[in-house]
């Protein structure tokens, strides 16, 4: 029977009401507790490894996951995050860049309501990962939402209320669950062994540009940031006066069809290797898991 590690980190999957309005409460081992099926798929491990609203959660928590999966990885066969589903995109990006070729599978799931609410979607999600967790197919970092397995740099919240909260963009989902079955859509070779990074530098700024965005504002980003991401018009139009400060005096970096969760995290992952701009090109241009197609 596969041995998976199930780490806790919050989130409404976990979160009881109380006085202050939701929240997480629930620990590892009594999620564990709410799932009994789960000992006929695999032998579990519950760590709590914090108890956060995941609007709190940020590179040093996604430094800290890397880090401890990192130093038990030959212990497990998987490895299930639980993680509150309004950063769940973007701690599967960064994971996607802290543990690349991973020859087990890294799994993060949640829910949009709490384990103990009677018509909730935890028991199911969670019981999904485990499962897709033990298969013998599964590895890399992937998020295990509503019967959906999303490669961790495709995934993106999509929806605030509905189970089927998570979408894969411009890539096809790698399996789906059906009544406790995997099936897979997308089978690729599993890697020899994991490569574990431990430094990302948080200083990138997205900037939405919006109709008559005065180019004056990189100025300021500069003295704040070390990257800013430009969310252009369309297929990443500029407007005139923000397109020539960007061609001449910048550095500019195509992200072609990447999510802005993958970008975001994978300029904070490359920025956390050099400082050198050619370099952090170079970093950024590289696919890795299959966020460059
Ligand atoms: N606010 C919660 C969180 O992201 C929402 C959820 O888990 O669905 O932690």
């Amino acid at each position: 029977m596969k041995h998976i590690l199930l780490l806790a980190t919050g989130g409404t999957i976990a979160s009881k009401p109380t006085q202050e309005g939701l929240t997480p409460e629930i620990d590892s081992e009594e999620l564990l507790r709410c799932v009994p099926e789960a000992a006929d798929i695999c032998r579990i491990t519950a760590e709590q490894l914090f108890a956060l609203d995941s609007s709190n959660v940020h590179a040093a928590h996604w430094l800290a996951i890397a880090r401890h999966i990192e130093k038990c990885f030959e212990d497990y066969d998987g490895f299930v995050i639980t993680h509150g589903t309004d950063t769940m995109a973007y701690t599967a990006a960064a994971l996607s860049y802290l543990i690349q070729y991973s020859p087990k599978p890294v799994l993060i799931t949640g829910s949009q309501k709490s384990i103990y609410d009677r018509d909730t979607d935890a028991r199911r999600n969670l019981l999904d990962a485990l499962r897709y967790a033990a298969d013998d197919r599964s590895h890399g970092v992937a998020v295990v939402f509503d019967g959906k397995v999303i490669i961790g740099t495709r995934a993106r919240k999509t929806r605030t209320r509905s189970f089927n909260a998570f979408s894969s963009i411009d890539y096809p989902e790698l399996a789906v669950i059906r009544e406790g079955r995997v099936i897979p859509y997308i089978e690729t070779p599993k890697p020899a062994s994991p490569v574990f990074y431990h430094a990302m530098n948080p200083r990138v700024f997205v900037l939405r540009l919006v109709p008559g965005q005065d180019g004056a504002i990189f100025d300021d980003l500069a003295r704040h940031y070390d990257a800013a991401v430009v969310e252009g018009f369309g297929m990443g139009g500029l407007p005139l006066q923000v397109g020539v400060r960007v061609k001449n005096e910048i550095e500019m970096i195509e992200a072609h069809t990447m999510t802005i969760e993958a970008i975001v995290t994978k300029l904070m992952w490359a920025l956390g290797q050099t400082k050198d701009p050619r370099q952090v090109r170079s970093l950024f241009c590289r696919p890795v898991a299959k966020d460059l197609l």
